[in-house]
């Protein structure tokens, strides 16, 4: 039986295009095929296991192709993307960040929502078909391991190789598509010095990218002290401006000068214990640690501008997303190919990513949305 559309990968672009088409058209034969045993594995693992769906503050800004994103943002706001959501019977809610969680706080929620309606809406969902090979025929041929479908649409949804394996940039280029570079993307840092004494340590603070005396990037938010380097939101963002050699520089207590008010405080209490007030005690240590002569001065000029040298990023199993993917020239802003009209690309694959906050989910389930719309508008042609 050859299918009207075929969909290569179960996760979030994949699922959600699946969705639209055949809540828009049930008619419509589609097929989704995923590697893995399930589908979504890698919704389960987003925000912590709360899944940071997706982020109300919403601009091509914060993605590294604001050209494209301009035109998707356009196409489906976030406040449609809600409104999908609601009428699958998925409730969000927004942290002080504007930052869309499901109601529930739980990835779980999001992937019972899914499943509920692919069951719903009757798409034929296969597990362990990983796809070796797409040919173009009349239409579309597409080989597994054990079974060989057909298709008049192709939309490849594959992800990236962030903490996952997959195939889909060979594929892809066995169809002529060309890739840019691949590298770990918000990802924590590795740093020179050994952090063990402030290891699981988190602190809001301003950090900036220092390279050849350069600043490269300047971010407030929450670092995390890890071992060997430094994690949380806010080092994942700079990972995309840090290389070997650069500089991390935080300021502990930015916009606000804080010699005053040591020298005001120190007047009835000694300096480690006004610290002790303001820092976690650990830090405290570090401060004094790399204070030349633990006066105020030094230490005020500390607490401003602490410095870490980054040595390299941890890996692929260690990032959130990948940095570079199917070259976008090649793409349609509805996200067919220009190469065969037929073949849509959606998701992590392409080389589009976004900063923290929900906004790498939020491009897949609007690349797997406007893919979608372009193909039910085919075959409401046809009719
Ligand atoms: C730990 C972690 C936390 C994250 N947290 C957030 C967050 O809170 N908010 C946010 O916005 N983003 C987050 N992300 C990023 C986000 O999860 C991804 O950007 C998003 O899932 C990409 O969706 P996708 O559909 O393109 O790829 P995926 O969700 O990775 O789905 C691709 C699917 O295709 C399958 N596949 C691959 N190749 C084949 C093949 N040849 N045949 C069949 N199937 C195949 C894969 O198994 C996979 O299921 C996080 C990522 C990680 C790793």
């Amino acid at each position: 039986m050859k299918r009207n559309i075929i969909i290569v990968g179960g996760g979030a672009s994949g699922i959600i295009s699946a969705l639209r088409l055949k809540m828009e058209n049930p008619d419509l034969k589609v097929l989704l095929l995923e590697q893995n045993p399930r589908i979504g594995k890698k919704i389960l693992k987003t925000g912590n296991g709360r899944c940071n769906i997706s982020n109300l503050n919403m601009s091509s800004d914060h993605y590294n192709q604001p050209q494209f994103l301009s035109s998707c943002l356009r196409k489906f706001s976030v406040n449609d993307l809600v409104d999908f959501f609601q009428k699958l019977g998925l409730i969000l809610r927004a942290d002080s960040f504007k930052r869309l969680y499901p109601y529930s706080e739980y990835a779980t929620t999001v992937l019972e929502v899914f499943l509920q309606a692919l069951n719903k809406y009757q798409i034929d969902v296969r597990c362990n078909q990983e796809v070796k090979e797409i040919f173009i025929t009349d239409g579309f041929v597409v080989k597994t391991e054990n079974d060989i479908f057909e298709s008049d649409f192709v939309i490849v949804a594959t992800g990236s190789l962030a903490q996952e394996k997959t195939n889909g940039y060979e594929l892809l280029k066995k169809l002529n598509h060309t890739k840019t570079a691949l590298e770990p993307g918000l990802v924590p840092l590795k740093t020179k010095e050994n952090l063990s004494s402030l290891r699981g340590i988190k602190i809001k603070c301003k950090a900036r990218v220092i390279h050849n005396d350069k600043i490269l990037h300047e971010e407030e938010g929450e670092m995390l002290f890890k071992e060997q380097g430094l994690s949380g939101v806010l080092s994942l963002n700079l990972s995309r401006y840090a290389q070997p050699e650069s500089i991390i520089s935080l300021d502990l207590f930015p916009n606000t000068e804080i010699l005053p008010i040591l020298k005001e405080l120190t007047k009835d209490k000694d300096l480690e214990n006004v610290l002790l007030g303001i820092f976690p005690k650990m830090l405290v240590y570090e401060i004094l640690k790399r204070s030349k002569h633990q006066n105020l001065f030094d230490v005020a000029k500390l607490i401003h501008n602490l410095e870490y040298e980054v040595v390299g990023k941890y890996s692929f199993s260690n990032a959130q997303i990948t940095l570079g993917g199917i070259n976008i020239n090649e793409i349609n802003y509805d996200f067919s190919s220009k190469l065969n009209k037929d073949l849509f690309i959606i998701g992590e694959v392409l080389d589009v990513d976004g900063e923290c906050g929900g906004y790498n989910l939020h491009f897949a389930w609007v690349s797997g949305i406007i893919a979608a719309d372009a193909i039910l508008k085919h075959f409401e042609k046809k009719l």
